[in-house]
């Protein structure tokens, strides 16, 4: 238990994806421990997606790490059928205030709606990164 523990919180480190963004590591060293966290900008006060190392709304370089809630709402959808497995691509409207783009876990297509409140559960990719995904609240 302890050994998968480890193994999972440094995991991360030897994916291609955050070897790739250094500027984003912090973000999936948080994410290992099932922490979303949210790069904010100290001058105009925003959160954005995807971690950046200049704020892409105001240009200041002026970051901050911030816990962010979790929570959010169904921006869109769409069932990616041909996929092995199926999944469901979405966007997601943070309750900070980013739209990101996820997967929608443990629903059926049928089951969605716009607007719906959503919540974060990260999951494991491939590469060995915990990824931000999003059940039905
Ligand atoms: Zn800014």
């Amino acid at each position: 238990m302890a050994d998968n523990d480890t193994e999972q919180s440094t995991a991360w480190q030897q994916d291609p994806f955050a070897a790739a963004y250094p500027e984003t590591g912090e973000f999936w060293a948080a994410a290992a421990q099932g922490r979303f966290l949210l790069r904010t900008c100290t001058d105009c006060g925003k959160a954005h997606w995807h971690p950046r190392v200049v704020c892409p709304l105001c240009g200041s370089q002026r970051l901050e790490w911030k816990q962010a809630s979790g929570r959010g709402t169904l921006y869109a959808f769409s069932p990616a059928r041909r996929a092995d497995p199926p999944y469901l691509l979405a966007y997601v409207t943070l309750e900070e205030g980013p739209t990101l783009m996820t997967n929608i876990v443990d629903a059926r297509y049928e089951d969605l709606r716009i607007g719906q409140a959503v919540g974060v559960q990260f999951r494991p990719a491939a590469e060995g990164r915990m990824m931000p995904f999003f059940a039905l609240a």
